[in-house]
């Protein structure tokens, strides 16, 4: 396997957990409600080492760096049900198909050809999106050139997910300046990893990976240089909901989804977080996404925990679940009603 893959699935809040507390009801309408899901990976479910997978574990672990650590810090704990990889070669029509049983669309990030088989297989489901990290090396890009023409004829829609924190780079940075400038010129959004990361191990697994670079505060310079530029604060800038709030109250084209943050935290505080910055006024602004790498039912057990919240009313519910994105991704927003 090609190391794209790789770094994308490092640059996801992830991990393979072996536990939780938590077991929601599953979404099993018959026609449910339509949902957008703006943050999924173009995986094949080919990710060696794959353990059944425990949301929303309950705390991380202390560790010392004369044994031997593990390369993530969630404790393990005994969950039911556990949410399962699929069978060899399943994994991409098993998601497919959770798609289809929930009524999602989803915005599938990925190298052109990974994301390309999954809208042939399902086109009216798939909303295209790509970057310019080219691999796991940090610094490598894809040409400039290249990736115009992947937005202008190759059918993609969004321009992400931008890892740059898993390189230590902040997204204001000079370097990166003329792909936020080729999306502002086409007027397409960006979505770019911000906060969350290292799953309690960053120093172990991931050196070039800095906290400091998830303040969404650092988008500030960017976006006053593209005044017009879309963006989607991935992950919702977790855990610095002050900075994050400073950046929506100041930016009203900035976006979060709460992708990967809300399977892969303790649920009390994933529920703080989204309550928190509904009570700020940005109910409009709250995107669902579930980060959804490599087991189909994450995205029922991602869908509920949005339904079940008791904090949210019917309506915010549906914004947050169809219409925010919809509005975002300039889709008719009608069809969420
Ligand atoms: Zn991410």
């Amino acid at each position: 396997m090609s190391s794209g893959p790789i770094w994308r699935f490092l640059c996801c809040t992830l991990l393979l957990l072996t536990c939780s507390a938590f077991s929601l009801a599953q979404n099993t309408e018959p026609k449910a409600p339509p949902v957008l899901d703006v943050h999924v990976h173009a995986m094949d479910g080919t990710f060696p080492g794959v353990a059944p997978m425990c949301p929303n574990t309950s705390k991380f672990t202390a560790s010392d760096p004369k044994d031997k650590e593990a390369p993530f810090g969630w404790v393990k704990e005994e969950c039911s049900p556990a949410l399962y990889p699929s069978a060899p070669g399943e994994y991409v029509k098993d998601v497919l198909a959770e798609m289809e049983r929930l009524n999602v669309t989803a915005v599938v990030f990925g190298d052109p050809k990974s994301v390309e088989k999954w809208r042939a297989a399902a086109p009216a489901r798939i909303i295209p999106g790509t970057s310019f990290s080219n691999g796991m090396a940090p610094g490598q890009r894809v040409a400039l050139d290249e990736l115009r023409k992947d937005f202008t004829s190759g059918g993609f829609k969004v321009m992400g997910e931008i890892g740059l924190q898993y390189e230590g780079i902040s997204p204001s940075d000079p370097s990166v300046d003329a792909y936020f400038a080729l999306a502002e010129e086409l007027d397409i959004p960006v979505a770019v990893h911000m906060g969350t990361g290292g799953s309690g191990r960053a120093n172990v697994m991931m050196p070039k990976f800095r906290g400091s670079m998830g303040n969404p505060l650092l988008f500030e310079e960017l976006l006053a240089r593209h005044p017009k530029l879309r963006l989607q604060v991935m992950h919702a800038g977790y855990p610095m909901i002050e900075e994050m709030l400073t950046l929506l109250q100041a930016n009203s084209h900035v976006y979060v989804d709460v992708a990967g943050l809300i399977w892969s935290y303790p649920i009390k505080e994933v529920n703080r977080y989204i309550e928190r910055l509904v009570d700020a006024g940005f109910e409009d602004r709250v995107m669902f996404g579930t980060d959804q790498l490599l087991w189909p039912k994450l995205m029922a057990y991602s869908i509920s925990i949005i339904q079940n919240a008791d904090y949210l009313t019917p309506q915010q519910k549906r914004d947050i679940l169809y219409n925010n994105a919809a509005r975002f991704l300039r889709i008719n927003p009608a069809q969420g009603k």
